[in-house]
């Protein structure tokens, strides 16, 4: 990172510090500016000379990056059982409960590449996003204004790539035809020239039909001279990705771009789905950010066998399910590499403040639990072809439920003011349709025109934990194997 200070404070608060970071909560890492006063965070500001977020950061980054952060609900000490210990204690407890055994972490967006590294030294690594072995995007977020045809499969970047709609909106103002098919209208829809809604198992024989050389979609890539297919990366953690890998080799052999937009992970690691399938092989179970959440209660009773430690910058259902509990250090506080997401790499956040006594960077209190004495390198999942043929047979389902949420994510409903964005846990239909669930029986429903039929959406963001409303954790309704798209048959 080659940014400076700027040359006047941008915060009018006292601060007798400044230091520049980049948010790594998506993949448009913008950079920002940390003012801060004994050890506390003041304000926090987009870096005005950053070619991506230009002075600005999106809801979600100021979330994290300052709010959570100074947060009256945060998570400081160690806890057994609940009850505090001593630093000591905690690592007696981990050497006897850690070395030796068999250990199984998953990681969810709070942690970074160095708890990656090190968590793959001694255990077997899951996260909570699709891992794919192919390139995640084929044109630069900073070349996207320049193309003449933009067409977004279930792709929406103001929910999790937030700067990235930036470069789509410049694109459309250049002169860009946007076309949008998508399962809920979004705010990139709303954007479209043409817009097609669709569930799952439509989308995938749209594409069929269209996504060809002589097909509607294929006559147009050519017509504009190639362009940029967006696709969301949730479709790759769906019973259809398959056919979305056969799409993106499509797209290639028409000579257009394309890039994946939303959570995605490239190196090495197994995707959530695969651990409730091994859970009997393992001594221990260790999340870094709330990866409890996606057990289901049976699930939940085998770990209750095992050791379990979470680390969380709050105390939520993981610290709360966890033999041990570890506050957890956050961006400001630690130098923080990301290892997830589509759109770039490379991102690497300075540490711009001391970490409150009671909070832990994972990997260096494990490298102490371990005595690791290096990192090692990132090492890409295994560099697999794109499926070259066509997937056999559609996928046929009644309803198709997508576990998707809106503008808050988990640890934002830790927030006053972010929580409000979405303050309820609902269940969004298309209008004129029913579906019943005795799991979700106490989930607000809702009927919107802005569904496809044959779909159903429920935010996976909300756990009993949470201090303004008492939702339901994703492992308590969601499906095996883990998609964030299911077919109910
Ligand atoms: S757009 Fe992404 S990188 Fe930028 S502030 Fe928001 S979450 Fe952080």
């Amino acid at each position: 990172m080659d940014l400076r200070p700027t040359g006047h404070s941008l915060s009018t608060k006292s601060h007798s510090s400044q230091c520049i970071g980049s948010c790594p909560y998506c993949s448009c890492g913008c950079s920002f500016i940390v003012y801060s006063e004994n050890n506390l965070v003041k304000d926090i500001y987009g870096h005005p000379a950053d070619s991506v977020g230009m002075g600005s950061l999106c809801t979600k980054g100021l979330t994290y990056l300052q709010e959570i952060v100074n947060s009256e609900f945060r998570l400081r000490g160690y806890y057994l059982n609940k009850e505090p210990i001593s630093r000591q204690e905690l690592l007696r407890v981990l050497r006897e409960n850690l070395i030796g055994k068999k250990i199984a972490f998953i990681l969810t967006k709070q942690a970074s590449a160095e708890d990656y590294l090190v968590a793959s030294q001694i255990g077997e690594v899951f996260v909570d996003a699709p891992v794919v072995g192919f390139k995640t995007r084929t044109l630069d977020l900073k070349d996207w204004p320049r193309v003449k045809l933009i067409i977004s499969i279930d792709a929406e970047p103001t929910l999790s790539d937030v700067m990235a709609m930036r470069f789509v909106v410049d694109a459309i103002e250049a002169g860009a035809k946007l076309i949008c098919i998508s399962a809920r209208y979004e705010s990139l829809c709303a954007k479209a020239h043409e817009r097609e809604l669709l569930n799952l198992g439509e989308m995938v024989r749209f594409l069929q039909r269209h996504l060809r050389l002589d097909g509607e979609i294929g006559k147009l890539l050519r017509a504009f001279r190639g362009g940029l297919v967006l696709f969301g990366a949730h479709l790759f953690l769906t019973p259809a990705r398959a056919w979305f890998e056969y799409f993106l080799k499509k797209v290639r052999e028409m000579g257009a771009n394309y890039a994946i937009v939303g959570d995605i992970v490239r190196f090495e690691a197994r995707e959530i789905g695969e651990l409730f399938l091994n859970l009997e092989k393992f001594d221990a179970i260790v999340s870094i950010g709330n990866g409890f959440r996606y057990f289901s209660d049976e699930e939940l009773e085998l770990i209750s066998k095992k050791f379990s430690l979470s680390f969380s910058a709050v105390p939520d259902f993981s610290i709360n399910v966890s033999n041990v509990g570890v506050g957890l250090s956050l961006v400001p506080e630690r130098g923080f590499s990301a290892f997830r997401g589509g759109l770039r790499e490379g991102i690497y956040s300075n540490r711009c403040i001391a970490s409150p006594s009671g909070c832990e960077e994972p990997w260096r209190l494990l490298s102490e639990v371990f005595e690791i004495k290096s990192l090692g390198e990132l090492k890409l999942q295994d560099a697999k072809a794109l499926n070259k043929e066509e997937p056999k047979g559609f996928l046929e389902a009644k309803r198709w439920i997508y576990y998707l949420g809106g503008l808050c994510e988990e640890l934002g409903h830790w927030g006053y003011w972010t929580h409000g964005l979405e303050p309820t846990q609902r269940l969004i239909l298309p209008k004129g349709e029913s579906f019943t669930n005795p799991k979700l029986e106490s989930i607000e429903k809702v009927h919107s025109a802005n569904i496809a039929k044959g779909a159903v959406f429920i935010s996976p963001e909300f756990d009993e934990y949470q201090p303004f409303f008492a939702g339901i954790r994703p492992g308590s309704f969601q499906g095996r194997p883990f998609y964030l798209v299911e077919a109910l048959t």
